[in-house]
C-alpha cells in the first residue's frame, strides 16, 4: 500500500531530523497534500495509525494532520490564477481550458509540533 510506506518515509524523515529525547516529546505532524498527490487521506490516517503502533516506542502521543490544498491553475490566456474543482482544469475568469498546475502536487512535512 502506497500510503503505508509513504508514513514509514515520514518517520524516517522524523528520525533524521530529532535526536530521540526530542522525539519524544513531538506532539502533531502536519502535512501539505495537493489533491494530484494522490494520496487518500483516510488511508494516511490508518496507515499512520498502524505504523504508530509498529513503531511507538519513542514517540509520545503524536498525531498526524492532513492540510489539504487545492490545485491551482495559471491560466496562458488571461494569466489569472483560479482554483481547480472536480477536476475540471478552466480558468474561472475567461473559461479557457488550462493544464498549466502551479499548486496541487505538494506532498511534504508542512510543520512540527513539539511539547515545550
Ligand atoms: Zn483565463
Amino acid at each position: 500500500m502506497h500510503e503505508v510506506s509513504l508514513v514509514r518515509t515520514i518517520f524516517r524523515t522524523l528520525e533524521e531530523q530529532f535526536p530521540p529525547e526530542e522525539r519524544a516529546k513531538l506532539k502533531a505532524v502536519q502535512l501539505k497534500i495537493g489533491p494530484l498527490a494522490n494520496v487518500e487521506p483516510i488511508l494516511l490516517q490508518n496507515a499512520f495509525n498502524a505504523v504508530m503502533e509498529e513503531e511507538a516506542q519513542g514517540y509520545g502521543d503524536l498525531q498526524l494532520r492532513v492540510n489539504m490544498i487545492p490545485i491551482l491553475i495559471q491560466c496562458q490566456a488571461c494569466d489569472q490564477q483560479s482554483e481547480v474543482e472536480n477536476y475540471r482544469f478552466v480558468c474561472k475568469n475567461c473559461g479557457e481550458p488550462s493544464g498549466n498546475v502551479v499548486q496541487g502536487n505538494e506532498l511534504l512535512i508542512e510543520l512540527v509540533e513539539m511539547e515545550e
